[in-house]
């Protein structure tokens, strides 16, 4: 069975590559080292509420979301940036890993690398470890939302030099001031395009009376919405909802401006944390920020006009990552690729705790001098 990958010389043919997985609130992506990014499916799990039983993980329970019958539920374990179900987060993992490694896992285990988000506690952090070891991996590594973003986007982070990230994912923002390899300031907010959603339907519920699904809301944002609606066409939508008056199904018509008017607040809160992570961040860091900009990462980079809200706002050039929606996927690779790098920093952090090394920015001749020496042994 194995003789054909031989003869092509496939390196991957016994499913020993490492694995990345972006564990998102919204999406799960999967990248194999060799073969990229392999599976991108939404975070969501549908389960008989009786025998706790997985009837469905991914694309086909996120069709449930909304419409399951009174025994199944569809929920999304990650929502708000937290991990809400441990044992469906840990079931989902699971499923997505071996679906990823096409159940070769038996003959030799894969180094697994997981993007958890920022919010996460030391106590959920093990079990993801935990279930990601379950699920099959040789090891699991864990890394850094807005760190693996800024892997993904393609910024040198271990450079001495400051780089910002901003990651705008389904139920969390987040936001990171890298430098030499580690993040130096940052801020997570349980706000993203969750909350916009949610605003959308608040504002619908309030100014016609009617009320609107939460996918509904999402198409409205993703279809017409913008952050920045100024001198463009103020286009409409149709959407469909059930009347709060008389109860029955009704569709109206919703315009660009209105969907403005539903969402500025909560971008609002985005473009303030933003401001406040700047404020903290070193002057040396932050004149680095002036030349290179903020790079924008996650589903909500796609907002039209987030670019042109921060930039106005801050007064700095704001550039949106290749693909945002994978970006944090595609940094998990590079982690994996990385990660005799990434661990000579940790080691060099765990020093500076110990016999106050210096490894931070503020020191920077020292800290360069600790990357020199430093071969990357997966170059
Ligand atoms: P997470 O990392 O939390 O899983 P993602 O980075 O996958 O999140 O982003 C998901 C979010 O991005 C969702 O809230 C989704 O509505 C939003 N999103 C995706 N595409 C667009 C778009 N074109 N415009 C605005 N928002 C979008
Ligand atoms: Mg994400």
């Amino acid at each position: 069975m194995y003789i054909f990958p031989v003869l092509k010389g496939d390196k991957h043919m016994f499913g020993s590559s490492d694995i990345g997985v972006d564990l998102g609130t919204a999406n799960v992506l999967v990248y194999v080292r060799g073969k990229g990014i392999v599976l991108q499916e939404p975070s969501v799990v549908a389960v008989d509420k009786e025998s706790r039983r997985v009837i469905a993980v991914g694309s086909e329970a996120r069709r449930m979301l909304g419409r399951t019958p009174g025994n199944i539920v569809a929920i999304r374990p990650l929502r708000g940036g937290v991990i809400a179900d441990y044992a469906m987060t840990e079931k989902m993992l699971r499923h997505f890993i071996s679906k990823a490694d096409g159940g070769q896992k038996l003959l030799f285990r894969p180094r697994v690398m997981v993007c958890i988000p920022t919010g996460v506690t030391s106590v959920e952090e093990r079990a993801v470890r935990q279930a990601a070891i379950q699920a099959g991996a040789k090891e699991a590594h864990l890394i850094e939302e807005p760190f693996a973003a800024a892997l993904g986007a393609g910024l040198d982070v271990f450079q001495p030099s400051g780089s910002m990230v901003v990651d705008i994912g389904g139920g969390t923002t987040d936001i990171a001031v890298i430098s030499l390899g580690g993040i130096v300031c940052s801020n997570s907010l349980r706000v993203g395009g969750d909350k916009l959603d949610e605003a959308i339907v608040k504002y619908i519920r309030r100014e016609y009376s009617l009320v609107i699904g939460e996918r509904t809301a999402e198409e409205l944002k993703i279809g017409i919405g913008s952050a920045c609606p100024q001198g463009a066409e103020d286009v409409s939508m149709e959407v469909r909802g059930r009347d709060m008056i008389s109860g029955l199904p009704k569709a109206i018509a919703v315009t660009r401006s209105q969907v403005y008017e539903a969402i500025k607040e909560t971008l609002g809160l985005v473009v303030g944390a933003v401001k406040g992570v700047l404020e903290r961040t070193s002057p040396e860091l932050a004149a680095d920020i002036v030349n290179k900009g903020i790079i924008m990462t996650g589903g909500g980079a796609l907002l039209d006009g987030i670019d042109r809200l921060l930039s106005r706002e801050t007064g700095l050039p704001v550039y949106i990552a290749d693909d945002p929606l994978s970006c944090v996927a595609r940094g998990t690779g590079r982690a994996l690729k990385s990660m005799g790098l990434l661990s000579a920093v940790d080691r060099a952090k765990k020093l500076k705790r110990i016999f106050n090394w210096p490894v931070f920015p503020d020191e920077r001749g020292a800290s360069e001098k600790i990357l020199e020496n430093y071969v990357d042994e997966s170059s």
